[in-house]
């Protein structure tokens, strides 16, 4: 390998200082208790920056402390969370609540290795939480640092296995400025969101790290992080129906377990129905109006839902929850996959 500079000191140095003068001021970032860097990275793991703040600040708001956590009942936990994904996360922060309420005193333990017991708490949130909250020197490896220093250090190691991150950790830890770690932390991300971006195009011209960046100075950086390809998505098709009754519409809990658990959809089969099948489940009779819906498709990890629906306005009830559009607003969380058939729903109740 050629010689190519890098000079780790140079690199922290020059990393902080551009992180002093070009931090974006953040809600989460003046000041955070623990329980805020918390909350900040869980929904960060997930969703981009701008769109977290308003969630954030609701969130911290309504449940300000880690006792009013593990007290928030799941359907207003939910609804809080509504549109950021990922519930699962969520119910797991009441859980860790729970458990420091019983355990540490209501709050997080300062310890790195404590944390990452707490459940849905890995070792980048343990290691968010201890450096930028208690200025514990430990890393937070997550794929944009590991993007950023593939970058610097021209590594060809497949940044999605969990040897690489192990690796990876153990480096960045060397590089960690005790007395600063909590801006290391936060200046990794905020290079690794704001200049090492994603997708082959780096903005190396304006970086502060390119005179001792490896990557490049090899003219390989646009080419790195090596990533094995996933696995192809799974498809599942879906028939939503959304069952209308004057100003109410059935709502049908998820099961308690599995993808999306407890949150509200309406009535969803796992196959396209024709229009004589659903007529049939309803009686034709009993249906006044039936408007087929925009096709739709969410994606989630491993699977994709490609969706058909219908609003189906019947004259009689059947079994179930109904709920008016307060009730949706306020206390039953459908997941953002039928955006668009909750969209369909309002835009028929605005005008009938
Ligand atoms: Fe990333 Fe380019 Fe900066 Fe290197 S010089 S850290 S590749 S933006």
């Amino acid at each position: 390998m050629k010689n190519y500079i890098h000079n780790k000191e140079q690199v922290v140095k020059d990393l902080l200082n551009w992180y002093d003068e070009n931090a974006r001021v953040l809600p989460w970032r003046t000041n955070p208790t623990p329980y805020e860097v918390w909350v900040s990275e869980i929904m960060l793991q997930q969703t981009r920056v701008e769109a977290v703040k308003p969630y954030f600040e609701r969130f911290i708001n309504r449940i300000p402390s880690i006792e009013d956590l593990a007290n928030m009942p799941d359907d207003e936990l939910a609804k809080l969370w509504e549109g950021l994904g990922y519930y699962n996360r969520v119910r797991n922060m009441k859980k860790c609540a729970q458990y420091c309420v019983e355990n540490y005193d209501k709050e997080l333990p300062a310890s790195y290795e404590k944390l990452k017991e707490l459940p849905g708490i890995g070792d980048y949130t343990a290691g968010a939480i201890s450096s930028i909250a208690f200025k514990i020197s430990e890393p937070a490896v997550d794929g944009n640092v590991l993007r950023v220093f593939s970058r610097l250090l021209i590594s060809e190691d497949d940044i999605l296995k969990e040897s690489t991150k192990k690796k990876f950790q153990t480096i960045i830890r060397s590089y960690i400025p005790h007395e600063r770690c909590d801006a290391f932390t936060q200046a990794l991300m905020e290079i690794g969101a704001m200049v090492c971006v994603p997708n082959a195009a780096p903005r190396c011209n304006i970086c502060p790290l390119a005179s001792n960046c490896m990557g490049y100075q090899s003219g390989k950086a646009s080419l790195l992080p090596n990533k094995t390809k996933k696995k192809k998505r799974k498809i599942e098709k879906k028939m939503i129906l959304v069952i209308v009754h004057g100003e109410e519409v059935l709502l049908i809990q998820r099961p308690n377990q599995g993808l999306l658990a407890n949150l509200y959809e309406f009535k969803v089969y796992d196959q396209y129905l024709k229009v004589k099948e659903i007529k049939d489940i309803f009686g034709k009779e009993h249906i006044l109006k039936m408007m087929k819906l925009e096709d739709a498709k969410h994606i989630f990890s491993h699977i994709e839902w490609h969706m058909k629906g219908y609003l189906i306005v019947v004259d009689q009830k059947i079994d179930g929850l109904w709920c008016d559009k307060k009730d949706i607003e306020e206390s039953y969380a459908i997941p953002t996959a039928y955006k668009k058939y909750k969209e369909a729903l309002y835009a028929w109740w605005n005008i009938n």
